[in-house]
């Protein structure tokens, strides 16, 4: 009795500080009323969804339609936050492994949402990896934890939402027909990303430079394999407004990636090689900076380490996403205003999105002010 006394007295006093002082404006309109809460264990639901896309998408190492996906929700005092795995087939985690990841969480024992760094610890505890399924997790407890309190994360962690970077859309490897019309429909974009590592490559460039100059970013997916020929890549691409390259070559070639960081004339920044926080210190030997990823990294908790570490480090920092719904991408959208490039297309690259997150408008992301990761979910 204690306990739940102490705690109810904790919740309220952590919300409605927030409240009183005035600290936050417009915290009251979103604020639940603390005063009615109860304490009661966090409930986890989880499905497995299919995200349908609206272009076949290929890249260096493969094509697909669809994306295997599962959809999480953590339910206390009626308040929902939902959050999502993405699970493309290059990854080792399905939605069976998700699922059986997500079975084996125990929350009988955890009634206080806002303990969030104890909640984590138990949960990244249950197995060495599952990151994209952890991440599922992560972000539904942050955007449950922000509705509870009224706000949305960006505005907690005090960052402006005026400095979100431009985000990039990602133009898949296709006939010189269908990129054309690609990068057509992608005319509101300040900046687009194209995949390369394929013989086409120039080819590549040269088609989208012949209807756009926009700057771009290029991907080569692991899929270059001598480091001269990458570096005069990087030289060609560079005269084409190519700002920087991802993995261009493969992950486990490291001195050659050092040395090809070294000599390029454009940031090389590591995806496959940058998993989550312990690769950070050994990235920054190898690349100029990194590509963040929820799902590789296992959620905005590890993110946000990830981000400051890189920092402190001196390298550039990207936030990337896999082909997901609003709601990952609204997550990653929170740290946006902490990075140099954000690429957080994934949502817009899919035809079943099921909820309403952050627009693109002119080229930026424009975080909505609404509280957790800033989402609504779309009745269909
Ligand atoms: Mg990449």
């Amino acid at each position: 009795m204690e306990k739940r006394r102490s705690f109810i007295k904790t919740a309220g006093l952590t919300a409605g500080a927030l409240v009183i002082s005035g600290w936050i404006p417009g915290c009251t309109a979103n604020t639940p009323d603390s005063k009615s809460w109860k304490e009661m264990p966090l409930k986890l639901r989880f499905r497995p969804f299919e995200l349908k896309l609206k272009h076949v998408f290929t890249i260096a190492t493969n094509s697909r339609t669809t994306t295997p996906d599962v959809q999480t929700e953590l339910e206390w005092n009626g308040v929902i936050g939902y959050g999502e795995a993405s699970l493309p087939p290059y990854l080792k985690e399905t939605q069976e492994s998700v699922m059986q990841f997500l079975s084996r969480v125990n929350l009988a024992s955890f009634t206080n949402p806002f303990l969030m760094e104890d909640i984590q610890d138990y949960v990244d505890g249950l197995s060495e990896g599952d990151m994209a399924a952890k991440a599922s997790f992560d972000i539904a407890l942050h955007d449950l934890v922000g509705k509870l309190i009224g706000q949305p994360w960006y505005k907690m962690w005090g960052l402006n939402p005026e400095k979100t970077p431009v985000t990039s859309f990602t133009i898949g490897i296709d006939t010189p027909e269908v990129v054309r019309q690609k990068v057509k429909e992608a005319a509101e974009f300040r900046i687009l990303k194209v995949k390369l590592g394929r013989d086409t490559d120039k080819e590549m460039v040269e088609t989208i430079r012949s209807v756009t100059d926009v700057p771009i970013c290029a991907d080569a997916n692991q899929g270059w394999t001598d480091r001269q020929l990458a570096l005069d890549m990087c030289h060609w691409l560079k005269d084409k407004g190519v700002v920087f390259v991802e993995q261009p070559l493969p992950k486990t070639a490291h001195d050659d990636l050092a040395w090809l960081t070294q000599n390029s004339p454009i940031p090389i920044i590591g995806d496959e090689g940058v998993q989550s926080l312990e690769d950070v210190v050994p990235a920054s030997q190898i690349y100029s900076g990194i590509n963040i990823k929820l799902m590789k990294c296992g959620g905005i908790r590890a993110a946000r380490k990830m981000i400051t570490l890189a920092r402190a480090l001196n390298m550039k920092v990207m936030i990337g996403c896999m082909t997901e719904t609003s709601c990952a991408i609204a997550a990653a959208a929170q740290l946006s205003p902490l990075v140099d490039w954000a690429d957080l297309d994934g949502n817009l690259l899919i035809s079943n999105d099921i909820f309403d997150g952050p627009r693109v408008v002119n080229g930026k992301i424009s975080l909505s002010p609404n509280p957790g990761i800033g989402i609504l979910p779309v009745k269909n």
